[in-house]
């Protein structure tokens, strides 16, 4: 089976041409194929398919190089704004089974239109039922 993709790449970082920052636990470069100028991975060194396999240590380190990521864009792309998205799991469209966090730099006039999106799949939850739901879910 030919290693995971993330994985050759998080073994010789400096070998990278499209890295942009890294840490002791993750890498961060800039994605193949952007929603946006800028639009970045950032994925843990270590191999873990998916949320559910990350340690909470590791997961921080990864959401710390994630914040670095948002800081350089802001500064050196001038960009004011970040949506993160993550595809954890199978039924969440993951396409590369190596967790990484998407960091999309954003402006307030750019054509992504995320909330236009949103609008079109969000529909108002009954009170009662989210009550039940929450109670289910704090066990
Ligand atoms: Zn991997």
């Amino acid at each position: 089976m030919p290693e995971c993709v993330f994985c050759q790449l998080a073994r010789e970082p400096s070998r990278v041409g499209h890295r942009i920052a890294d840490s002791e636990h993750a890498l961060a470069l800039l994605d193949l194929r952007p929603l946006r100028r800028g639009h970045s991975l950032v994925l843990p060194k270590r191999h873990v398919t998916d949320l559910s396999e990350i340690s909470p240590e590791a997961f921080g380190a990864l959401m710390s190089l994630v914040r670095e990521v948002s800081g350089l864009l802001r500064r050196r792309l001038g960009t004011t704004g970040e949506n993160l998205f993550v595809a954890s799991g199978p039924g969440s469209e993951q396409s590369v089974f190596h967790l990484h966090v998407h960091v999309i730099p954003r402006l307030p006039d750019d054509d992504l239109r995320w909330n236009d999106w949103w609008e079109s799949k969000a529909t108002p939850a009954d009170p009662a039922e989210l009550e039940l739901l929450a109670r289910s879910l704090r066990g």
